[in-house]
């Protein structure tokens, strides 16, 4: 990926995502405030009868949600660990850039996880110019079988591929393996609630890498060619792209120009789970997977974490990602998923 565009002329300041979230608030909780504004004002004895009201009034109100909550909890399925180890084994193939056999034994790897947590996998291959001649590409996407006729609705990407480098020895832990590792332990629990996992579709982008710079024709082979093929009843209601959400330094930077609705949800998701710190805006917009999606009108949301001094180094090896960031970013996802996008 790549950032574009100059500073924001008015960068996105730390407050508005807080301001959003408040419009976010159950309304339970406006009332009550409300209410307990107004029973202020009110006499001594009325004052009582008002607050006691509007605690059952704001207990009942958020009560129903609150315990349906308590009985899924989806997000704490999460296995930071699990997620983790599915890094370990992709870096341990070393380098996989597109094209090569270190990628098709990942591939292989991706296919047989998401085979046993369920999902039936099927491979989108194409062949495309690139710098260095032609390339084979390959996208992996996955569904969940069962689903009748009801077409997956929302998106969950990753790219798997690492960039190509001829100086170093890049393993990218980070850039393409930790969000392919957070992935397939999203598919994991997701597979275990097939409701949910009906609703979507998973997409490995290979290919997101460019060879010199980015371009109508270097780097996202696999989304550009994915949003493309797009058939007309295919149409996704929205997306989330997962990229670089390892750093053991958490620092989740939402591109500026992301779709604002799903920003607003994901930090209220955050604040939901107490942790919201952890997630920020970028004050630049992203060239990413996820532009080419957005191009053909399904919104798509980079959750990336850009503030990660080995970008595109050798030191972007396994002792600089954690379980404990995976942990954060897969169970903020699976918030945001089943408390707001699919609830
Ligand atoms: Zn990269």
């Amino acid at each position: 990926m790549e950032i574009v565009g100059r500073l924001c002329q008015t960068p996105i300041q730390e407050h508005r995502p807080i301001t959003a979230f408040h419009r976010m608030e159950p309304r339970g909780r406006e009332r009550h405030r409300r209410a307990a504004h107004q029973s202020e004002r009110a006499g001594a004895s009325e004052s009582n009868a008002l607050q006691i009201a509007a605690i059952f009034c704001f207990v009942s109100l958020l009560g129903a949600p609150a315990l349906r909550a308590a009985q899924t909890k989806i997000w704490d399925e999460f296995s930071g660990e699990k997620a983790f180890a599915h890094v370990q084994q992709l870096v341990d193939l070393g380098p996989r850039p597109s094209g090569s056999e270190a990628i098709e034994k990942s591939r292989r790897y991706i296919e047989d996880q998401l085979r046993r947590s369920g999902w039936h996998v099927t491979r989108q291959a194409f062949t495309d110019d690139t710098p260095r001649d032609k390339v084979q590409f390959v996208n992996l996407i996955a569904q969940f079988p069962g689903q009748g006729n009801a077409a997956p609705l929302f998106l969950l990407c990753s790219h798997y591929d690492t960039k190509t480098f001829d100086a170093i020895r890049f393993v990218g832990a980070n850039d393409g393996g930790s969000s392919t590792g957070l992935l397939l332990e999203l598919a994991r629990v997701i597979g275990q609630h097939p409701n949910l996992a009906a609703k979507v579709e998973l997409v490995f982008f290979d290919g997101e890498e460019a060879y010199d710079n980015f371009s109508e024709t270097d780097g996202l082979y696999g989304s550009r060619y994915f949003a493309k093929h797009l058939g007309e009843g295919r149409q996704f209601h929205g997306g989330i792209l997962f990229d670089m959400v390892g750093d053991r330094s958490l620092d989740v930077t939402l591109p500026a120009d992301s779709p604002s609705e799903m920003a607003r949800d994901i930090f209220a998701a955050a604040e939901a789970l107490k942790l919201r710190s952890y997630f920020t805006y970028l004050d630049r917009e992203m060239i990413d997977d996820h532009s080419p999606l957005n191009a053909i009108g399904v919104p798509t949301i980079d959750v990336i974490d850009f503030d990660y001094p080995w970008w595109h180094t050798a030191g972007d090896a396994i002792d600089k990602i954690s379980a404990r960031s995976l942990q954060i970013v897969g169970s903020v996802g699976l918030y945001y998923l089943s408390e707001f996008r699919l609830k």
